[in-house]
């Protein structure tokens, strides 16, 4: 016999451990049928685990955003709850160490991020090159560049961040299964029905959060989030004390050899950097290459060594990790509208770890009522053709 939930989340990394949370605890306070609701969250690796996207120690959470700035009010609601969530851990989630979003003065990731301080009144400061390495002395950036230095910027730690929010939603009565793979699920009168590798569920509603998997879960996704093969590099510092998370805000930056991001020393032994979309490497998440190779490295080191040259002493550890992107790089968060019963949710092009807690909170709002009071009109589905 089928076992019956009202709702089942399949995916437990950032949004689906955030909507997993935020079902339960609503469930357990509302559940508005004289009983709380009964939810199941499946995962078919560990949590957390390192094979997804939400692994890797840091990552950055920014206010100023120069992807659009409609983003903002979403990211004030994102800090209020990972604040939220930092209280269920006992435990800082949040580090906050300002965040540099630098380029060309002609560049997005400059104009944009300004742009999004002066409309929703941001604190921040504009600094020129020698202003950014004066104050921060680990920056070498080229002449010409401008920053956005806006002090509410910082850090998340995402596998703490997923197990919280786990635990979060035990507490609150959710059912956790891992190392149990969903190979499908299909719309039912009632509903869904999902089967996995261990049996057979039925829910009234079903939330699809399967990262890089998503293609394979959804068929309307498949081509809309495409999975890419991403690298992170820690360098030993040559300065330490220039790389401490005191001295050393994160940051986005854009240079001839492409937009680069980093972070403090913390949790590893390195300074941290990344490129996006590192070497343009579509992949089957079950076959992506996980090894890290000296072309990987290369790149890194040399930006490190050009831009952050106190940084760039010897390699103390590489990752490998996903990013799932859209073509226009903003979120899928919707109803599908051929089974409204269930919600999509692929919120990476790899910028939304910083707002899982925020998505986790959508997804139960779109699950549990069908609306939400957020403004997610840039991550409808409806925007790409059928
Ligand atoms: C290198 C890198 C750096 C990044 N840096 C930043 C940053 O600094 N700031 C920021 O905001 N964002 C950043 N991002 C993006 C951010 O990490 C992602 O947007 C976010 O982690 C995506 O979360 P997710 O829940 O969609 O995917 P995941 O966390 O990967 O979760 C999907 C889960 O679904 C599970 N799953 C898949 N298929 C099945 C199935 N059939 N059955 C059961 N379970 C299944 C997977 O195992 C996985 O656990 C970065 C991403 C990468 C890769």
């Amino acid at each position: 016999m089928k076992r019956a939930f009202d709702v089942i989340v399949i995916g437990l990394g950032a949004m689906g451990s955030a909507a997993l949370f935020h079902v339960a605890r609503r469930g357990r306070e509302h559940g508005g049928r004289g009983r709380a609701l009964t939810v199941l969250g499946l995962e078919r690796f560990d949590i957390p685990h390192d094979r997804g996207s939400s692994h890797g120690v840091t990552r950055i959470i920014r206010l100023a955003y120069y992807e659009h700035p409609s983003y903002v009010p979403l990211l004030r609601r994102a800090y209020e709850l990972w604040h939220e969530l930092e209280q269920v851990a006992g435990m800082r989630l949040l580090h906050t160490t300002g965040s540099i979003d630098a380029g060309p003065a002609d560049s997005l990731v400059f104009t944009g991020s300004l742009k999004s301080c002066e409309l929703h009144g941001l604190p921040h400061e504009v600094l020129t090159s020698s202003e950014l390495t004066r104050r921060f002395p680990g920056y070498r950036l080229p002449g010409e560049t401008v920053a956005v230095l806006q002090p509410q910027g910082g850090f998340l730690l995402p596998e703490l961040c997923v197990s919280y929010h786990v635990i979060g939603a035990q507490a609150a009565g959710a059912e956790v299964h891992a190392r149990e793979q969903v190979l499908e699920w299909e719309p039912t009168s009632r509903g869904v029905v999902v089967t996995t590798d261990r049996g057979e569920y039925e829910a009234e509603r079903l939330i699809i959060s399967a990262g890089a998997w998503m293609g394979a879960l959804v068929p309307r996704l498949k081509g809309l989030a495409v999975p890419e093969r991403q690298v992170l590099a820690w360098m030993q510092p040559l300065r330490p004390e220039l790389f401490q998370p005191e001295r050393f805000p994160v940051f986005n930056l854009l240079v001839d050899e492409g937009r680069f991001y980093g972070f403090p020393v913390f949790g590893i032994p390195g300074f941290k950097i990344g490129r996006y979309h590192h070497l343009g490497e579509h992949v089957d998440p079950d076959t992506m290459d996980r090894v890290c190779h000296p072309d990987d490295e290369r790149v890194l080191r040399g930006a490190s060594e050009r831009y952050f040259p106190d940084g760039a002493g010897p390699t103390t550890a590489m990752h490998t990790c996903m990013f799932t992107n859209t073509p226009d790089e903003h979120f899928v968060i919707d109803a599908l509208p051929s089974h409204p019963q269930v919600i999509v949710a692929s919120p990476c092009s790899g910028h939304g770890f910083k707002f899982a807690s925020v998505v986790g909170e959508i997804l139960a709002d779109l699950a549990l009522t069908g609306a939400t009071r957020h403004d997610i009109s840039l991550h409808r589905l409806s925007r790409f053709a059928a």
